[in-house]
Parts: structure tokens; C-alpha cells; sequence
């Protein structure tokens, strides 16, 4: 083998953990991006049109409190969540015909898990039984570790948990579809446990952060992600290779050789931190990653589509966060409120949908009257622009087989958000998936 020469595959946000943790442990590490920026699914796009030009984001991310990896990940890139994040208490606002308002913030500074049975309790646009029913299922999570013997559609659980179809839509899904992009009838209860749980564990008394806060970037994705890693990995020596699409891997004695590339290298070591579908194709020929080829195979993936309309500039909504409802829109984020893009909404549609068959005009046409709904004060749009991620995560459903990152090829390792079988498609599965390749590696080097 020649010396430790470490090749990533795939510039998000998994490949730029594992290139940071590596990076900082000394190793030589190169990273091998197809596309012409870093940032992979959690990114910006240019866009001109007759009024000039702007960022827009590839999809709002919302992130939560306990992602502390990816905080740390910011921080180490010198960004301070000061500076980078809009920090709100979790509140589930739904505005439309039917009104619900979640917040955890009904007695401040409380610990999240007697905020969550006090927020249920206050919970407005839900009777008394259906609070007394959430609080109970909480409850009763909780005791039980926030674990299930067996993991079965949330749909199916909620409705065994007394949860009624007005609770269920107008809190429990929106939770779930933001936190998992799947719909209910097919999301794993596992897996929004998981994350409920994280959410809940327990903070300080009197802390003003909370692992349930919501965080909304206050920038552009690529200038919080993207472009700093990329100023901080050149920084430390990683040779990044932009517009660099691998098409196949060979192995050899000499090692790993990445092809489709223009520089023929040989690697002791290969991170493949691409979407799981370009992850597959990677695996071809290799017959020790026979089970982690078919488990990738048999993934099934969920849009998200994104309708930006552009307002006149002193438009303004009462908070940077809404949740919608009796409409295609499921959120809308007030970008004025978050990155100064004035007058500019973002409406966002996780999963499936009968919003498929209509074209971007009439889909931007369908939200402008759904937020005309909830808000009448709204005038025109000036224009809009529709991003639609068709496979923007995998579908979490239940009992999903999850790859971990070590294989049964020696120093091939896999990252991505698909990996971390913790979380669903996240940033902070992404992140946590490259930390623990970066470990490995660096385990297996004090071993050998
Ligand atoms: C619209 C949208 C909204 C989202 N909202 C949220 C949210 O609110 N909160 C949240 O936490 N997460 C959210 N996510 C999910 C989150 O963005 C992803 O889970 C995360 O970014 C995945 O990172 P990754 O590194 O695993 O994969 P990716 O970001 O897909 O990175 C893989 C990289 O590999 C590159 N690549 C692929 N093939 C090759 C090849 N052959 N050679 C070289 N490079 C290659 C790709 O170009 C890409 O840059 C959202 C995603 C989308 C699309």
C-alpha cells in the first residue's frame, strides 16, 4: 500500500466533515466534487432575471439546537451561530382556515422536556382531549426511551395513539414532514423518535438555547457552507477538485484509482461521501459491497420544491418562520426577516404530491392565492422562481437498512446523510457520517 493518501468522493456536507476532521488530523486529502461549488444539496443558485440578481437557496434548511455537530463543524470554518443562525423557540405556527399555534416558549427559559407538555398544554386551535392525547403520547415516549419494538408508519402510530385527524394534521405532520420529508402514511415513527428524543433531551434551567430552538440560516447556504469550508480546506492543504465527476473506482495492490478524472492519482484510502444514488453506481465491480449496493437500490426518493416569490420590498410577515395549511405550501419563510432579501418569500413543499402534475407557473399561481388566503394584506408578486429538488432526501420509511461507514473493502469507507441511521436526510446525518469515517481512518492508522 502506499502511504496514507486519502481520496473524497462528493463535496457536501458529509464529504466536507470527513475533509475537515482529516484535514485537522494531518492526513493528505484530496476531494473530488462533479459540480462547479461545494455544498452538495445545501447550496445557493445565481439567479438573474429583469430586475437583477440574487442568491437563491436549492431549499430552505431549517436547522435544530441539537445539531451540535454541525454548529461545532461552523465553528471550527471561524462562524459563529451568532452570526450565522436566527435562533427561535420551537413554535409550530399554522396559519390558514385551520389555526394552530405550538410554542415551547409558554414559560421561558424552561428545559425542553417540560416545555413540550406545557406547549401542548397551551396549544391553541386544538380542545382540551386532543392537548390531554399529545401530552400523554409524549409521556409515555418518553418513558419508554422514546423507543419502539417495532418501527411501523407514523400515520399508523399516531392514529394508535389516540391522535386525532386535526392533530395530526395540523401539528403532528408538519413536524414530521419537516423533520423527516416523508408523509406520514409512509414516514418511520422510529426515526421521528429519534429525532423528537434529540430534541427533547434535556437542556439547562434558565438556558436560553434549547436543542428544540429552531435555527434559520441568516445567509445564503453556500456563503455558510460552502464557501468557508472550501477557504478553510485550501487553508489546510486539501487539494479540491471542482467539475471533477469520478465514473469508477479500481482497485488494485497499489491501492484505489479514481477514474473519469483528469489527474490518474492512487489512493490508500477512499471516503465515497456522494447522494446515494451516485453512491450505488460507485460500488459497481466491487463484489464486497454487494449488501450496501442493494440497501442503496432499494431507496425511494422525495422532492422538495421551493417557490420563491418576490414581493415589493417593504412587504413583511409577523414571523420569519409560518407554517400553512389547506394549500400545496406547507411553510413559508420570510427572507427579508432572514437574509435581507426584502419582499422575498420562500414557500416550501416536502414530498409527493398532487403538486407533481402542475407546472411552475401554476404552481406559483396555486401558492400566491393560498398565501392571499392566509394573508389578505399581501399584494402581487413581482416574480417567482420554482426550485424543485426532485430527489432531495430518500424516503424514511420504516426499517430502513441503513449502510454504516466502515464496508467490507479494506479503507473504503461510505458518508452521507443515508448513512447516520440515527437521523433522516439531514445536515447534521451528513456531517455526523464523515466524523465517524475521519475517525475510523484515524483508528485503523493507530492500529496499523
Ligand atoms: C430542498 C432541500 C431541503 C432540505 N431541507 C433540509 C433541512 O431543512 N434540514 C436539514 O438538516 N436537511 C435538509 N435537507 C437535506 C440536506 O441538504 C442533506 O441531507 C445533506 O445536505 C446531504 O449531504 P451529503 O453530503 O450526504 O450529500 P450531498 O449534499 O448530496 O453531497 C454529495 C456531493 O457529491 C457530489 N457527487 C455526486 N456524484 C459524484 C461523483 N461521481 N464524483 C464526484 N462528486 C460527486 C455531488 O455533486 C454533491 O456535491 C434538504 C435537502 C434539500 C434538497
Amino acid at each position: 500500500m502506499p502511504k496514507t493518501r486519502i481520496a473524497i468522493i462528493g463535496g457536501g456536507c458529509a464529504g466536507l466533515s470527513a475533509a475537515i476532521a482529516l484535514s485537522k488530523q494531518g492526513w493528505s486529502v484530496s476531494l473530488y466534487e462533479a459540480g462547479s461549488e461545494l455544498g452538495g444539496r445545501a447550496r445557493s443558485i445565481a439567479f438573474t432575471n429583469v430586475s437583477g440578481s440574487t442568491y437563491l437557496d436549492n431549499g430552505q434548511h431549517i436547522l435544530i439546537g441539537a445539531y451540535k455537530s454541525t454548529l461545532q463543524l461552523l465553528n471550527t470554518l471561524g462562524i459563529s451561530e451568532k452570526q450565522a443562525f436566527l435562533r427561535l423557540p420551537f413554535s409550530v405556527r399554522m396559519q390558514g382556515p385551520g389555526r394552530c399555534l405550538l410554542s415551547l416558549n409558554t414559560v421561558p427559559y424552561l428545559p425542553a422536556p417540560l416545555a413540550m407538555p406545557l406547549g401542548l398544554l397551551a396549544c391553541q386551535g386544538l380542545s382540551f382531549r386532543e392537548r390531554m392525547a399529545g401530552i400523554s403520547m409524549m409521556a409515555r415516549m418518553a418513558f419508554k426511551g422514546y423507543r419502539l419494538d417495532h418501527d411501523l408508519p407514523l400515520a399508523s402510530f399516531l392514529q394508535g395513539q389516540n391522535q386525532s385527524a386535526k392533530a395530526i394534521q395540523l401539528l403532528w405532520e408538519p413536524i414530521s414532514l419537516a423533520a423527516l420529508n416523508t408523509p406520514i402514511q409512509a414516514a418511520s415513527t422510529q426515526v421521528f423518535l429519534n429525532v423528537l428524543k434529540d430534541t427533547m433531551a434535556s437542556s439547562a434551567w434558565f438556558s436560553l438555547k434549547n436543542n428544540s430552538d429552531f435555527l434559520l440560516a441568516k445567509q445564503d447556504l453556500s456563503k455558510l457552507i460552502g464557501s468557508p469550508a472550501s477557504a478553510y480546506l485550501r487553508q489546510h492543504g486539501v487539494r479540491i477538485k471542482l467539475k471533477q465527476r469520478i465514473t469508477s473506482i479500481s482497485k488494485s495492490d497499489l491501492g484505489y484509482r479514481l477514474n473519469g478524472v483528469e489527474e490518474a492519482a492512487v489512493y490508500s484510502h477512499v471516503v465515497l461521501a456522494t447522494a446515494p444514488h451516485n453512491a450505488s453506481q460507485l460500488m459497481v465491480g466491487h463484489s464486497e459491497l454487494h449488501a450496501e449496493c442493494m440497501a442503496l437500490d432499494s431507496l425511494e426518493y422525495q422532492p422538495i420544491v421551493t417557490v420563491y416569490l418576490q414581493y415589493p420590498t417593504h412587504t413583511k410577515l409577523r414571523l420569519p418562520m409560518i407554517g400553512l395549511t389547506n394549500g400545496l405550501g406547507q411553510w413559508v419563510f420570510d427572507r427579508g426577516q432572514l437574509c435581507q432579501q426584502h419582499g422575498l418569500l420562500a414557500v416550501v413543499i416536502s414530498g409527493t404530491g398532487s403538486h407533481q402534475t402542475l407546472s411552475q407557473a401554476q404552481l406559483a399561481e396555486a401558492v400566491t392565492a393560498q398565501l392571499k388566503q392566509a394573508f389578505p394584506e399581501l399584494s402581487s408578486p413581482l416574480w417567482h422562481k420554482v426550485i424543485a429538488e426532485k430527489r432531495a432526501t430518500y424516503a424514511c420509511t420504516p426499517d430502513l437498512t441503513r449502510p454504516p461507514q466502515q464496508t467490507a473493502l479494506p479503507n473504503f469507507y461510505l458518508a452521507g446523510d443515508y448513512c447516520y441511521a440515527d437521523y433522516p436526510a439531514t445536515i447534521e446525518g451528513a456531517v455526523r457520517s464523515g466524523l465517524i469515517c475521519a475517525e475510523l481512518i484515524q483508528a485503523s492508522q493507530k492500529v496499523g
